[in-house]
């Protein structure tokens, strides 16, 4: 309402109002929708506890399926290649799985290098758990800040270098802990990153 309310007075009075007036106005339409994305992403995190479904064996190839078809404007604007390896079943629940895939890759894509983006997705089994790692050529993460950026509103760059609320991250780790599993990174600055994080071969739940 704040957004549009404010759109409009720009579109019927664009003829009365100076230079100043539709500056302030383009500043309080980008504030209230900066307000509904962290809105909206907030509500996601605090969904992740009370209104996670049930977790079952579960395609991770078809969840990242659902999360590339779900980031299908960003890959083809990027021009980005996501490539995986054959994934595994693993018990989860498959629309957590899928948010997971698509804030890694959405990730990958958003804090490119210079050239089209290629991430890989791949997993390996380790005794009782198998390791997911999600794997960008990007701009990396100096390794003072891995652990922050799983915080919640923890980001490295200004709104205007890279769009964001900084939740994403915090949203992944709160989805592999509710599935008894660990997330990290591994990177350097201009090595691009590698995310991992872990699923218990047999299901686990934790309510928190
Ligand atoms: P947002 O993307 O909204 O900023 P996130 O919680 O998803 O928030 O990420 C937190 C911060 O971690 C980002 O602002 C960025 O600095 C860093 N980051 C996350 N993923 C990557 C990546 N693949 N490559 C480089 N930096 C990343």
């Amino acid at each position: 309402m704040v957004a549009s309310y404010t759109q409009l007075l720009a579109r019927r009075y664009k003829d009365k109002l100076d230079s100043d007036a539709q500056e302030f106005i383009h500043y309080a339409v980008d504030g209230a929708s900066r307000m509904q994305a962290l809105i909206n992403d907030l509500l996601s995190y605090s969904r992740v506890g009370t209104k996670g479904g049930r977790l079952e064996p579960t395609s991770s190839e078809a969840a990242l399926e659902r999360a590339l078809a779900n980031l299908r404007l960003a890959v083809q604007e990027s021009d980005a290649a996501v490539t995986h390896d054959a994934l595994p079943t693993v018990v989860a629940d498959p629309v957590q799985l899928t948010q997971l895939f698509q804030n890694l890759v959405g990730n990958a894509i958003k804090f490119r290098g210079a050239g089209a983006p290629r991430v890989h997705v791949s997993a390996e089994r380790r005794s009782d758990e198998w390791v997911f790692s999600v794997r960008d050529e990007g701009i990396g993460i100096d390794p003072q800040y891995r652990e922050r950026i799983f915080v919640l509103f923890q980001r490295l760059h200004g709104r205007g270098e890279y769009p964001g609320t900084g939740i994403g991250l915090a949203i992944c780790k709160k989805i592999v802990e509710r599935h008894g599993g660990r997330i990290w990174v591994e990177s350097a600055p201009g090595q691009g990153s590698t995310f991992h994080f872990t699923v218990p071969t047999r299901g686990h739940a934790s309510e928190s």
